[in-house]
């Protein structure tokens, strides 16, 4: 990913090695005199707990943590221990905090996907959608399809647009739950307008705005250009939910916030 150490961020005590992998399923080879919750041949996934107070074994637990609150954890120190490997090596040595264990009736592919799967949910709480809203997701990777997935767990009686870069990313959000799709490269401004029947404004110099669009847009990409167009679909007390991370400084125009209400939230993990 694209990196800037001006962001926030950047400012916390720094991880000089750093081991690939963070979707991490596997069974447990060897436990440690102190570790309480698992045992030898036990199936295990991960989740992104690294660094907090439960990951790190820390007591007492910060008030996030407390709560189960772990990606808000305030706890992190200059000098602690981290797990050492990743998911892209045979073995990896970690605390049981970071550990969940795996139903019989989950496959190893499913399970690995733990850890997308709860930014995804998160993305959902984050801003859930009511009966009858329209909402819609930008971008139907990994993330995109498991909040789309997340949004239609949460709320049932919602509709789900969602904005695909290939036919088969398409496919599988419509197997999801989409029940419109925008391909990227058409006229995304008239199909918002149309879908939610808003009105698309065009003003001088190629700037086009919609009145009227989603109720809620999940950005699951959360690049300049699809969190600017993301400010602009939602309707006036919408919001917006940053769920793709980009991890630089960005220059957008932030208007929609103060001129139409719109909320504007954003999460990491669950
Ligand atoms: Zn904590």
């Amino acid at each position: 990913a694209d990196g800037d150490l001006h962001i926030a961020p950047a400012a916390l005590p720094g991880i000089t090695r750093i081991y690939l992998g963070h979707e991490i399923v596997g069974d447990v080879v060897e436990v440690g005199s102190e570790v309480k919750g698992y045992k030898v041949g036990d199936r295990v996934a991960s989740q992104s707990l690294a660094g907090s107070c439960l990951g790190q074994g820390r007591e007492p637990l910060c008030r996030y943590c407390a709560v189960g609150n772990y990606s808000l954890c305030e706890g992190a120190r200059q000098q602690e221990p981290l797990s050492v490997g990743g998911g892209y090596a045979e073995e990896w040595v970690t605390h049981e905090g970071r550990l969940f264990p795996v139903p019989d009736d989950l496959s190893d592919e499913q399970a690995v996907l733990l850890e997308p799967a709860a930014c995804g949910l998160r993305a959902a709480l984050r801003r859930r959608a009511q009966v009858g809203d329209r909402v819609m997701v930008i971008g139907c990777g990994t993330i995109g399809l498991m909040t789309l997935q997340s949004i239609r767990a949460v709320q049932p009686e919602c509709e789900i647009t969602a904005l695909a870069q290939f036919d088969y990313q398409a496919d599988m959000a419509r197997k999801l739950g989409a029940s419109n799709i925008i391909m990227l490269g058409s006229d995304a401004y008239s199909e918002v307008a149309r879908l939610t029947g808003g009105r698309l404004y065009r003003g001088r110099l190629g700037n086009r705005t919609v009145m009227g669009g989603f109720d809620i847009v999940y950005d699951c990409v959360g690049k300049p250009q699809t969190l600017r167009d993301a400010l602009r679909w939602a309707r006036a007390s919408g919001a917006v939910v940053l769920v793709g991370v980009h991890m630089a400084p960005m220059d957008i125009d932030l208007t929609p916030l103060w001129y139409w209400e719109v909320d504007l939230l954003g999460l990491f993990a669950h």
